[in-house]
């Protein structure tokens, strides 16, 4: 096996520390949760575990704000305050626990970019809903976004995709590129009348120069994988069009049947079978890289499945 061939996977209880306490939807049980089933399956037994870094101001600030990065140091020298009005509350460590999860994934960037592997996955990352200035929906830094402006402005890259199929919409990503024609978005998610954010209408497909760059696929509650399946191949045909040279993958769990939030009724196949298309996408137009962000999922048992199915595929396609 050539070191192209690897599959990068995070593993580091550092950014395990991302979570908003025991018995919490996003709890800081995940990331063992997942390691767990990684390792019963057999699958971790294909993958290089790496670990993760503490991303500098300077990187969070590809895509954040300055004034946003300090906001949130500040919030979280104390228990005291939301960062956003209802969902995120900061605490003592959550800055730092953000930042590296966001280095996490630019570990993967870095390491497939210098070419010791194609495929990469971290499992607390897909941080989606944080915006450029402000925090939202369990998400402090985006770690996607991030992804996407370095891979530009250290690597060059011009045409990135971005794919998420988690049950909420990426609206971080969304409205942070949506006059942006370098920035390829495909989102399939339970429609915003049922769920947060609230966004992510079919008609929402970029602004000026960046029209047609986004797709948004909104699907009714309790949609499940024959209805995702049928909308896949929209996702595939608008990829093609778009010849990205990297892909970035949020691949929710949330989306799998007996969520505790969402109500979309996918299962583990759904993210297996987005997983093993997409690298083959990648195979095609961007030498293979593509990187995998766990994103949501709040039912254990889904998250530790659904994770596992995308690195299974990842490392099934290692070429
Ligand atoms: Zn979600």
């Amino acid at each position: 096996m050539s070191d192209g061939s690897k599959v990068l996977v995070i593993k580091d209880q550092r950014i395990a520390r991302y979570g908003f306490g025991e018995g919490h939807p996003f709890g800081p049980d995940r990331h063992d949760v997942f390691h767990n089933e990684l390792e019963a399956s057999g699958v971790a037994a294909q993958v290089v575990f790496v670990g993760a870094r503490k991303a500098s101001c300077a990187e969070l600030a590809a895509y954040h704000t300055h004034r946003y990065i300090e906001y949130v140091r500040e919030a979280c020298k104390s228990n005291q305050v939301m960062l956003d009005t209802n969902d995120t509350p900061a605490f003592v460590g959550l800055f730092e626990a953000a930042a590296w999860v966001a280095g996490g994934t630019l570990n993967l960037v870095d390491g497939i970019m210098a070419g010791k592997a194609k495929r990469g996955f971290i499992p607390i990352g897909g941080l989606h809903h944080a915006g450029r200035d402000h925090t939202a929906g369990f998400c402090v830094f985006n770690d996607c976004g991030i992804a996407a402006e370095v891979l530009r402005a250290d690597y060059g890259l011009q045409r990135i995709a971005y794919v998420d199929i988690d049950a909420h919409h990426g609206d971080g990503m969304y409205y942070a590129f949506e006059e942006d024609p370098g920035i390829y978005i495909a989102d399939i998610h339970e429609d915003g009348r049922a769920l947060f954010p609230g966004t992510g209408h079919a008609r929402e497909c970029g602004k000026g120069l960046a029209e047609g760059t986004k797709l948004n696929i909104p699907l009714r509650p309790r949609a499940d994988d024959k209805r995702f399946l049928e909308v896949w191949e929209k996702v595939e045909a608008f990829l093609e069009d778009a010849r990205p040279e990297f892909i970035l993958f949020q691949c929710g769990a949330d989306s799998i049947a007996g969520d505790p939030i969402a109500h979309l009724q996918f299962t583990p196949e759904a993210h297996a079978h987005a997983a093993r298309r997409l690298c083959a996408i990648a195979d095609r137009h961007c030498e293979g890289r593509i990187i995998a962000m766990g994103g949501g999922g709040y039912n254990r048992d889904n998250l530790a499945r659904g994770w596992t199915a995308v690195v299974r595929e990842l490392a099934a396609k290692g070429t």
